[in-house]
């Protein structure tokens, strides 16, 4: 065994064997893989070996239609079989909901060049004569899909890296992980040890465990997973005999069930309602190449439905019942990166669909690894997404419902309740009786919108039970005075000597002066966002930094590894270490004005002035700011203070009708300015330029921002999309993201969010289209619910767009 690698791997299933061969792929060839057993011995040598490029966020998408076209890569390169079938499948509908479900799938994938269409569910039965076409409302066909076997790829992976220079340890058990003082890893095995500047977590169902050696609480769960397999069935010989092809794969969601053909037979597995976790609290180490006992009973509903709805099975006999675990985080999306507060310690676990999404783990790990950066927009796989408040109970309980709920529609308005409430706010209880209806954002609930007695969210691709509300809450802030919480968005505070120079070089705006707030982009080294935030200063080395919420990992992440090391900066993530409320609107100023003796006039206080105040007898830092666009404070203080300043802010608001208002109204009220939003408009795709934020990008200034040599040269080339704003014929249903935007019947763009503005009284659809066709005014249309709409761009803002009221 060698003592020194760059890279150990530790894990020999399918990711990490594509880990070890993407880094060898792009170069680094001094890579190890331990595996304590043979390869495949966790959860990968059971899997049913399906794969397809259809998914629900187009940027996981991406890293999937990767993966499948790797594989013929892998095994010309390998000599190693992996026997692969792309037999193309479908995903049937059963209900009018689904199909509309469906359609946004398909509408999401056409930008990405997806070939999916959709099928009447004659079509449908044409294609796959077992189904009953009764059954049915309809279908969507995916050319690109179909199943391999899981130990032939593996294997073809693991080949393909060896014949790069990887060395594979088998039989190689890691038990310990030290960090030494130069910030390499002492990899402590069963065989002796390896010191390794990176070590790379593909421990699969032992992700926890590998975790654990550093001290880290990975948010994964292993479930137990059912499928079986049933004898010859004449109806498929039958099909192979007369089509002379394979039967192609299903997935029927209202059945809750998958099914390809295996050999001669079928194969049908389901995501149960009654799912079970595996060795919920530490994954034994003996467990090797075993299967766990099969339970019909548990899975017997949604077989029910699946032979219903595929007669066939009834007069089939069942040969083998396959029951396995395999991993899942709390989303059901893999936990990939570096890991927050350590050098080197990176994670590719919790790969739920480790053959459909393998290839693109590897791909992005890789990248980061070697050129400091995923090379994609992997948020949504990113371990940074969970902060300390994925516990394992937290992990638990939204695995299951994640499990439970793998083929349930997720309706745009739907809120899921496992794991909540967990983090509160102190005005939790007063906002819950005063109606709010609250969402779960990083953990904390947060206010959608105030509901009526008696009247509840009804879950809905369209218009639902909370549009005349929202719709009240949102006038009410255009017309008088709205009062929200804003605790959500996560806080930063920087200290120290060193803090001006430290943010100068970190965020592309200029430094504001004391008592002044800026917008302020962050970039990475190619140039594109990958952060946006409110800067105020308070003082000479006292700022405070505002951000999205659910970023704030991730956020830290980047600001701790660029970090100066001299002690001259402090910098804490405050968290519910402050706690926000923010009053916007015509009245708002005088609503402020009664709580303070200070002078809030405009010349005193003007739009984006910030300063700490006394607000009646509590202290607070308020600046003159509103994400609304209107008139507005943001009003941010310790949380033993929140509750006396909600009820102090309602009392002086009450002659002018001030009213609460949610997430849901403020969405209606930034769209009427056109501002974007983080994880949105602004991701690590776009370059500040493109997305209309170049104004707070001082390429002149002295300090040499993160991005500054990328940004000056998207300035010079134009980059090359651009964001714009819609208004869209829409009748009762309005865009959420990723639908398609056409010109001209072609599709063009995409868009990236929307909503009713319903002060405005206009549907609204912001998205990116490229620069050449940016100013073209006619001719554009949007595809909602399988629809396609008029969309007349905007050139300025619906709201305010000379910025008076904002200022005034
Ligand atoms: C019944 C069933 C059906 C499935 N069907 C599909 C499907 O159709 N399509 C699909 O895409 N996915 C499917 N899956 C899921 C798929 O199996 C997983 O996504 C995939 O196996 C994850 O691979 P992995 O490499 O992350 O983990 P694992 O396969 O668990 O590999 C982890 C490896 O790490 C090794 N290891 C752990 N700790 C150490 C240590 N300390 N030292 C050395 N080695 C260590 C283990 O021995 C193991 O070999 C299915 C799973 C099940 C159970």
């Amino acid at each position: 065994m060698k003592s020194h690698a760059r890279v150990v791997v530790i894990g020999g299933g399918v990711v990490g064997c594509s880990v070890l061969y993407h880094l060898t792929k792009f170069g680094w060839t001094d890579v190890v893989l331990v595996e304590r057993s043979e390869l495949t011995s966790g959860s990968t040598w059971h899997a049913a070996g399906g794969m397809h490029t259809i998914n629900g966020d187009p940027n996981v998408a991406k890293l999937q239609k990767y993966t499948v076209e790797l594989y013929k890569e892998i095994q010309d390169y390998s000599g190693q079989d992996i026997g692969l079938h792309m037999t193309s499948g479908m995903m049937l509908a059963s209900t009018k909901d689904r199909f509309d479900w469906m359609k946004s799938i398909l509408a999401k994938g056409r930008y990405m060049g997806l070939d999916a269409h959709l099928l009447t569910p004659k079509e449908a039965h044409d294609l796959m004569p077992l189904l009953d076409p009764d059954q049915f409302v309809g279908a969507v066909f995916d050319p690109v899909e179909g199943h391999l076997d899981p130990y032939g790829t593996t294997h073809a992976y693991a080949k393909s890296a060896r014949k790069n220079g990887a060395d594979i340890y088998l039989h190689t058990k890691v038990e310990d992980l030290v960090q030494r003082e130069d910030g390499s890893w002492r990899v402590i095995t069963d065989k002796g040890e390896i010191i390794a500047e990176h070590v790379v977590n593909c421990g699969g169902l032992w992700a926890r465990e590998v975790g654990r050696m550093v001290g880290l609480e990975l948010p994964v769960l292993a479930m137990e997973h059912m499928y079986l397999i049933t004898e010859d069935m004449p109806e498929v010989i039958e099909f192979n005999r007369t089509a002379g092809r394979e039967l192609m794969h299903c997935v029927d969601f209202d059945g809750e069930i998958y099914l390809r053909q295996e050999r001669n037979g079928m194969l049908m597995g389901t995501y149960e309602k009654a799912c079970r976790p595996w060795s919920p609290l530490a994954t034994p180490w003996n467990f090797g190449h075993e299967l766990l006992a099969e339970d019909i009973e548990r899975i017997t509903p949604e077989l029910e439905v699946g032979f219903r709805h595929f007669p066939a099975f009834n007069k089939a006999g069942i040969r083998k019942v396959i029951n396995g675990p395999f991993t899942f985080s709390p989303d059901g999306n893999p936990l990939v990166g570096p890991v927050r507060g350590m050098t080197n310690y990176w994670s590719a676990c919790a790969v739920m669909a480790g053959f459909s999404q393998g290839g693109g783990v590897g791909l992005a790990l890789a990248n980061w690894m070697i050129h400091g950066d995923p090379g994609f927009d992997v948020f949504a796989m990113d371990v940074s997404r969970y902060g300390d408040f994925a516990t394992l109970a937290y992990t638990n309980a939204k695995v299951r419902e994640n499990y439970s709920r793998r083929f349930s529609i997720r309706y745009p308005n739907e809120e899921l309740p496992a794991g909540r409430p967990l983090l509160t706010t102190p005005v939790y209880d007063k906002l819950k009786e005063a109606g709010a209806v609250f969402g779960a954002s990083y953990g904390l609930e947060q206010p959608l919108w105030f509901a009526p007695k008696g009247v509840e969210d009804h879950f809905s691709w369209r218009r639902s039970t909370d549009f005349d509300t929202v719709g009240a809450e949102a006038k009410a802030v255009r017309d008088s005075v709205g009062l929200m919480e804003t605790s959500g968005f996560a806080k930063y505070a920087v200290k120290g000597e060193g803090a001006e120079a430290w943010l100068d070089r970190l965020l592309t705006c200029r430094m504001p002066a004391t008592g002044r707030m800026t917008l302020a982009p962050m970039l990475k080294d190619d140039g594109k966002l990958i952060g946006d935030f409110t800067l105020a200063k308070l003082g000479e080395g006292d700022f405070l930094l505002i951000g999205s919420g659910i970023a704030e990992d991730y956020h830290m992440r980047w600001f701790e590894t660029h970090l100066s090391k001299d002690g001259s900066v402090t910098l804490e993530a405050l968290n519910l270490a402050l706690v926000g409320l923010a009053i916007a609107g015509p009245k708002a100023r005088e609503v402020m004005q009664k709580l303070t003796h200070l002078d809030l006039s405009t010349p005193a206080f003007p739009f984006m002035a910030v300063r700490r105040m006394d607000l009646g007898m509590a202290p607070a830092i308020v600046g003159r700011v509103s994400y609304t666009g209107d008139l507005g404070y943001e009003i941010w203080m310790k949380p033993q203070y929140q509750r006396y300043l909600y009820d102090l802010l309602l009392e002086a608001g009450a002659e002018f009708g001030i009213r609460l208002f949610g997430l849901r109204a403020l969405n209606a009220l930034r769209l009427e300015k056109s501002y974007g939003s983080w994880s949105r408009e602004y991701r690590p795709l776009y370059g500040p330029l493109e997305a209309g934020l170049e104004r707070f990008v001082a390429v002149k200034k002295d300090a040499d921002f993160i991005g500054k040599a990328a940004a000056k040269a998207e300035r010079e080339s134009g980059g090359a999309l651009r964001l714009r704003t819609f208004i869209l014929d829409a009748k009762d249903a309005d865009v959420i993201g990723d639908e398609p935007i056409y010109l001209n019947g072609d599709v063009r763009g995409w868009v990236t969010s929307g909503g009713y503005a319903h002060a405005a009284g206009v549907s609204v659809a912001v998205g990116y289209v490229p620069k050449e066709i940016a100013d073209v005014e006619s001719g554009w249309s949007i595809e909602l619910l399988g629809e396609i709409l008029a969309a007349r761009p905007q050139s300025e803002p619906l709201f305010d767009p000379s910025g008076a009221k904002m200022r005034g």
